[in-house]
């Protein structure tokens, strides 16, 4: 297995409390398979990503788990082996809002050519110059592009050239934190195409990370449902959003509009989400669930499989 995170806990101390933000989570990803992470904005999905490159703001600490990429977990080792063998080069992020990182006055070319000579010794300018040319027409773009300011560039222009930048290094993992949110519905399925497109070329693994069901249910292969820190519900994205076993992942999928079938009433999921400081005892979705039982308030689910690879952590399910 290329990445496989085991019983993951990220937290964040704030003044004597601790944000729970990431609280035991568990998946694999194997070579050019995309998972897509979803869940309400909150529930911990970028503090998600930024763990499993272990880029933490100083208030954030792993707690407890493994990341285990290519066998090897990254969770134990030194920040320097890190930086030289393993982030941008094995594993790789868009971050959320990146398109606005792009430094407007530095030509797209220059950008890309320094994270290149960064991150890799005794590369010439001219060859990390001629990656980069390489790396814009991957992902869409004119050669000509490498003499352009970002400002001059479309927000959709802007999306592909920060995820060549993402690609400079050859990672085998690519983390895209809400990948299209700032674009127009047009471009956000070009680039979805895009990312669907360089995962069969480039064999490249991604985890998608969205609050928007649609835009997960286009790009992944399987597909976690997150709530207030924890995996609820997880498998094969067709069975996920055909067949949603646990409650919260059903109201989410029937909040989701379809243009094709008539107006109807949707069914919004009442209440907030819990806070992650004092999460709910027992079942954390219990407080906004319609089907909430006297063991549900006290006693955390189990994770019961589904069907074959299928799984979902509610009392409901038995187990
Ligand atoms: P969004 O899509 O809105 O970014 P998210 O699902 O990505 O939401 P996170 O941003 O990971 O969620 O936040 C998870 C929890 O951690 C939230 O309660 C948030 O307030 C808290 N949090 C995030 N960053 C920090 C931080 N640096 N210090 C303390 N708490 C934080
Ligand atoms: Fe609802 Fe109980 Fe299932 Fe949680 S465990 S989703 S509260 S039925």
């Amino acid at each position: 297995m290329l990445l496989a995170v085991e019983g993951l806990k990220m937290y964040y101390g704030v003044s004597n409390e601790t944000v729970k933000a990431v609280d035991g989570v568990s998946f694999s990803l194997g070579e050019a398979e995309s998972l897509g992470i979803v869940g309400e904005s909150g529930c911990g999905k970028s503090s998600l990503a930024m763990a499993l490159l272990k880029i933490l703001p100083s208030n954030a600490r792993i707690v407890d788990g493994r990341i285990l990429l290519e066998g090897v977990d990254i969770v134990s080792l030194p920040e320097e082996r890190l930086r030289r063998g393993i982030r941008w080069k094995k594993i790789s992020m868009v971050f959320q809002g990146s398109m606005s990182a792009l430094n407007p006055v530095i030509k797209v070319g220059e950008q890309i050519a320094e994270a290149i000579i960064i991150h890799e010794n005794g590369v010439t300018k001219k060859e990390a110059l001629e990656r980069a040319a390489n790396l814009l027409e991957i992902v869409g773009l004119d050669r000509s592009t490498l003499k352009r300011y970002p400002f001059e560039l479309s927000g959709g222009q802007r999306q592909r050239a920060v995820i060549a930048m993402a690609l400079a290094l050859n990672p085998k993992v690519l983390i895209a934190d809400e990948p299209t949110t700032a674009l127009d519905v047009i471009v956000q399925a070009q680039i979805l195409k895009l990312l669907r497109e360089l995962k069969e070329r480039l064999r490249l693994s991604i985890v998608f990370i969205s609050h928007d069901v649609s835009v997960i249910s286009e790009v992944s292969d399987r597909v976690a449902i997150m709530y207030a820190g924890k995996f609820v519900e997880s498998g094969n994205a067709e069975a996920v959003f055909l067949k949603p076993s646990h409650p919260y992942t059903q109201a989410l999928i029937s909040a989701v509009p379809s243009i094709k079938e008539p107006r109807k009433t949707f069914k919004y999921i009442v209440g907030q989400p819990p806070s992650l400081i004092n999460p709910p005892p027992g079942c954390r979705f219990h407080p906004r669930c319609p089907y909430v039982m006297d063991v549900c308030r006290s006693e955390e689910p189990p994770i019961i499989e589904v069907e074959k690879g299928h799984f979902a952590a509610c009392h409901l399910l038995g187990g």
